[in-house]
């Protein structure tokens, strides 16, 4: 498999985020390009390391564990952004550095002792359901502000923001949708690090290939980029937005 396309994808998604950044008068230096390789194979990690892109993210246990023993694993930042079963919190906390959707007490509670246990600090990542998608995991807004109250402070866990998923840009669709949305977490995210005095909650995960640019307009500090990045088909003229 010939990776030489990464090159170009990682230009044209900095540039994007360069320009997405400029529009919104914020340093694009705290905007954090996660790359998304759960649809390709770890012979990717070589391609993406070779452009300085070291923070990598998986959502499903079972295929990130052939990327975990790659020889290059370790130069990277693993960010696990899928839902999480209980079960597999003991694969995932030794490995991955921050984890961005908790989506329940229980998860966090259980992250925050497996965390303890092995004496490590996780990164950790409120994800919130703004929209009220049912098919969609995630705190309702009106639960957040209490259950972050309660959470902070647990050992293990450094509690770092909020994420959230947009619903579903089709072609046709408003992106007005996919910003409200985004500008609600960052509203949230403000509030609830004032409301905890907790200056590292600073900490914004939201936009994905089709939406990230209105994320950062809207005050993203992660995204979380796939296709757009380890996809072929992208050209660096044709990153649209
Ligand atoms: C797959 C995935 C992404 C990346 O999506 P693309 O559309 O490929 O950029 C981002 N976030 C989550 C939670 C995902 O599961």
């Amino acid at each position: 498999m010939d990776y030489s396309y990464i090159k170009n994808n990682v230009t044209a998604v900095r540039a994007t985020v360069d320009l997405a950044a400029k529009r919104a008068h914020r340093n694009a230096q705290e905007i954090r390009v996660v790359a998304v390789t759960k649809s390709v194979s770890e012979d990717v990690l070589p391609a993406l390391l070779a452009e300085d892109v070291v923070d990598v993210a998986e959502n499903r246990w079972q295929v990130a564990r052939d990327k975990l023993s790659h020889p290059l694993a370790d130069q990277f930042h693993w960010h696990f952004i899928g839902s999480l079963q209980l079960n597999k919190v003991k694969y995932i906390v030794p490995r991955f550095e921050w984890i961005h959707a908790v989506d329940r007490e229980e998860l966090y509670q259980a992250l925050s002792s497996e965390a303890t246990r092995l004496e490590r600090t996780l990164q950790v990542l409120l994800q919130v359901n703004v929209a009220e998608e049912p098919q969609k995991h995630g705190f309702r807004l009106d639960d957040v502000t209490a259950a972050a109250k309660r959470l902070q402070g647990l050992p293990g866990i450094s509690l770092r923001g909020l994420m959230t998923m947009a619903p579903m840009l089709g072609p046709e669709s408003n992106v007005d949708v996919a910003r409200d949305v985004f500008r609600t977490l960052c509203r949230l995210q403000g509030e609830l690090r004032h409301t905890l005095s907790l200056e590292t909650f600073d900490q914004l995960s939201m936009g994905m290939s089709d939406d990230y640019p209105i994320a950062i307009e809207e005050g993203a500090t992660l995204v979380r980029v796939g296709r757009n990045l380890v996809g072929k088909q992208t050209t660096p003229e044709g990153d649209g937005l």
